[in-house]
């Protein structure tokens, strides 16, 4: 079976890793030469609106996904999927938490916000403190702005203005967790358990899984409106926040999302393998954890592999990106480890992305 992807970043060597085990072959599309999944399949490189590299890309295959949600989504090849509506409502925030609430899915208060004026309206409806975000192209914490007072919002609406936004409530969370679905085509549903994820700079540092066994039944049922709304097919990642009131959707990513890498090694079938499962219409593995996952992003730098694999449990997963501050290099996942070696783990990844040595062992361990 071969399978076109778009987009050949690390989600996308991932799905390749999970697949090859099941004869899947796989074909990438990606305006990078240098793309992480060229190493495990075709690269054909072009830019992801070029209607024949896209046509390349669909050629013979039994299937075609997308690792990545910002490409134009008039150019998904027909039959794509995750199906090409949820990629469209999942490019928009606005189309996003409009979706929620039709389905009487909690989300902060937001307003739309298209000028100068609009910002001042939302302000009055929403009150402060408030986040403005671009409808658009965010990820990573980029695109957005808390609005304390006037002179925030006169400040994130030079910063952010350059296209249609959105204010939001600033939600007082307790946690992060996200909920990991997936959907086959023949409507088969399967769920995760939570994981409870902690961001730093807007990035995503830690998942824990699974996480607040309290919350799974909400989560779930949130999700399953979604993925039979959205006639899904494939992976859908939840992005949630804990409150008082119960949970809120903050975003969908209509793909494998990094909150789920721990299902790699902690979970009885992966997202990754799951993922490829429900667009080849294979029935759905196991979503049972195997045990207590910590996965931790390396971002900026990566610790010396050999104080990685040192840790009991570590499962090492590098990218073969290059170093850059900021970006996400690679994971490592601890299944079943003590608190010490995640201390331990957290302590080199820290470590690396401020550029300091790795701290002696005697200080971690
Ligand atoms: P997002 O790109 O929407 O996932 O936002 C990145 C991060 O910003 C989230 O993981 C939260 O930590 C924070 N954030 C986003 N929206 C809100 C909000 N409405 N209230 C409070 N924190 C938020």
């Amino acid at each position: 079976m071969i399978v076109g992807v778009v987009g050949g970043g690390q989600l996308g060597l991932m799905l390749a890793q999970a697949g090859d085990p099941l004869g899947i072959r796989f074909r990438f599309l990606d305006p990078s030469p240098d793309a992480p999944a060229g190493r495990v399949g075709e690269l054909i490189v072009g830019d992801y609106g070029d209607a024949s590299a896209l046509a390349r890309l669909a050629e013979g295959a039994d299937a075609v996904t997308y690792e990545f949600e910002n490409f134009p989504a008039e150019a998904a090849p027909a039959g794509v999927l995750p199906p090409a509506g949820a990629l469209a409502t999942s490019q928009d925030r606005l189309a996003e938490k409009e979706l929620c609430n039709r389905l009487g899915l909690a989300t902060a208060a937001f307003a739309r916000v298209d000028s100068r004026d609009e910002l001042e309206v939302a302000i009055e409806r929403i009150g402060l403190p408030a986040m403005l975000k671009t409808r658009r192209l965010g990820y990573d914490g980029k695109g957005q702005a808390v609005v304390r007072d006037a002179t925030d919002a006169e400040s994130a609406w030079v910063e952010l203005a350059r296209g249609p936004l959105i204010l939001e409530e600033l939600v007082p969370f307790s946690r992060e967790l996200s909920v990991l679905a997936v959907r086959g085509r023949d409507g088969e549903t399967a769920f995760y358990g939570l994981a409870e994820n902690t961001h730093r700079g807007g990035i995503l540092r830690v998942s824990r899984a699974p996480a607040a066994p309290e919350r799974h039944e909400q989560a779930a049922r949130i999700a399953l409106s979604l993925l039979n709304e959205l006639e899904y097919v494939g992976v859908l990642a939840v992005e949630l926040f804990d409150t008082e009131a119960g949970l809120l959707v903050n975003e969908l990513a209509p793909r494998v999302h990094n909150s789920g890498h721990w299902t790699i090694e902690g979970a009885a079938t992966s997202q990754f393998e799951n993922h490829l499962r429900a667009i080849l219409g294979l029935p759905l593995g196991g979503t049972e954890a195997v045990g207590s996952s910590v996965m931790v992003n390396l971002i900026g730098d990566t610790p010396p592999l050999e104080r990685i694999v040192a840790l009991p449990g570590a499962h090492v997963h590098l990218y073969g990106k290059a170093p850059r501050p900021g970006r996400k290099l690679g994971h490592v996942t601890l299944v079943d480890a003590t608190e010490d070696d995640v201390a331990a783990m957290l302590e080199l990844a820290a470590s690396a992305e401020q550029g300091q040595p790795a701290p002696a062992v005697q200080s971690i361990r």
